[in-house]
């Protein structure tokens, strides 16, 4: 069992509130991430679940189990940060070793558990070196191993890819999650890169302010943000937002523009909304009788596919194209929209509207 549940958490610093009654529900095996930008609290949760914290107020409970005045070593649960913490004078076996030897594991155990997760990492020819004769990417492995050795009952764990350099975090991040897969277990993982909780995450919970935003699986995240603030901060090209309000079977842009009223929505005539449309459902190839009109900013190539900035009014609109686009800035350009894809939103709350 590994199951991880944090029940209205409170933490201030002084005047600033860290976490302002966060609710996570962590099942036993999953791969869980929780997202948000830096300063949102996502540290500060973690460091909560381990014990680390002392909190204003909220619990924690561990398999079910309140474990909120439990100290950090009762809890059984493995912390893997950003910096990689190892003994810089054992070798990476021994530095493996550490948590069983504090266990009084016999050698023939530990040989064993360090030979299987050295394997599982691909560690085996660095398990002599000290970390001062590995790469960092090495170091994050030995961290990693160490922390997987113990088979605690979740491992908690901080932006640990966040030091390695781009091509070695992708590959890693490809790892852990068949790691995870292989070895089974809880994870926690504390992310600000979307990217990372997209591809990795069986869950993700969005977190701004001390506030969780939105629980879902990535795609529901992505797909069916809870308010605008998420649909922001997740995807990449930014999701574009036009002003606008309903007027009967229209869409009326507060740039001058109109598109129909798309099927799906119930919005309220004249109420302020916010059109949300991402790049993958733009497109300056396709004609469409749902197209903006707008004027070429600029283009962005990206190798296997080009993001056109396209104005409207005083508006950008960034829009996925093939490679091969090609354009001015300033001549015209007309946009066809996806409406069935589209997002509003509540331009005073934020919400997302149906
Ligand atoms: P990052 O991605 O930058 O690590 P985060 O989401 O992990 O950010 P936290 O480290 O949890 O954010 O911090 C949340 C808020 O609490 C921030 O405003 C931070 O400045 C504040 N904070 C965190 N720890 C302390 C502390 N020990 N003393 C004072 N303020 C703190």
């Amino acid at each position: 069992m590994g199951t991880v549940a944090a029940h209205e958490l409170r933490k201030s610093f002084g005047e600033v509130q860290a976490l302002d009654g966060v609710t996570l529900d962590v099942p036993d095996g999953s791969f869980f991430v929780v997202l948000g930008p830096s300063g949102a609290g996502k540290t500060t949760t973690l460091r909560a679940l381990a014990g680390l914290e002392k909190l204003d107020g909220g619990t924690v409970h561990l398999d079910g189990r309140d474990a909120t005045r439990d100290t950090p070593a009762a809890r059984d649960l493995a912390m893997v940060f950003q910096s990689y913490a190892l003994y810089p004078r054992r070798t990476a076996y021994e530095n493996i070793a550490s948590p069983l030897r504090a266990r009084r594991a016999s050698s023939g155990e530990i040989k064993e558990a360090v030979d299987q997760v050295s394997a599982l990492l691909h560690i085996e020819r660095l398990l002599q070196r000290r970390p001062a004769q590995m790469s960092g990417g090495e170091q994050q492995r030995v961290a990693l191993a160490r922390a997987l050795v113990r088979r605690p009952r979740a491992f908690l764990m901080d932006e640990p890819l966040t030091n390695l350099d781009l091509k070695l975090r992708v590959e890693m991040r490809t790892e852990l999650t068949r790691i995870h897969r292989t070895l089974g277990g809880t994870f926690v993982y504390v992310t600000n890169d979307q990217v990372e909780a997209l591809s990795m995450a069986d869950q993700v919970a969005v977190l701004r302010e001390g506030k969780v935003q939105q629980v879902g699986t990535p795609t529901e995240v992505y797909e069916r943000p809870a308010n605008q603030w998420v649909a922001g901060f997740v995807g990449s090209p930014r999701i574009s937002l036009l002003a606008c309000h309903a007027e009967g079977d229209q869409l009326v842009g507060e740039q001058g523009w109109t598109l129909p009223r798309p099927r799906w929505t119930n919005a309220q005539d004249g109420r302020p909304l916010l059109l949300g449309l991402r790049a993958e459902d733009l497109s300056v190839e396709k004609r469409s009788d749902a197209s903006l009109s707008g004027e070429l900013y600029g283009l962005e190539p990206l190798g296997d596919r080009t993001v056109v900035d396209v104005k409207v009014g005083t508006e950008m609109l960034k829009v996925k194209a093939r490679p091969a686009v090609t354009g001015t800035p300033g001549e015209r350009m007309s946009v066809a929209v996806d409406l069935d894809r589209a997002h509003l939103f509540d331009a005073d709350t934020g919400l997302t509207l149906s």
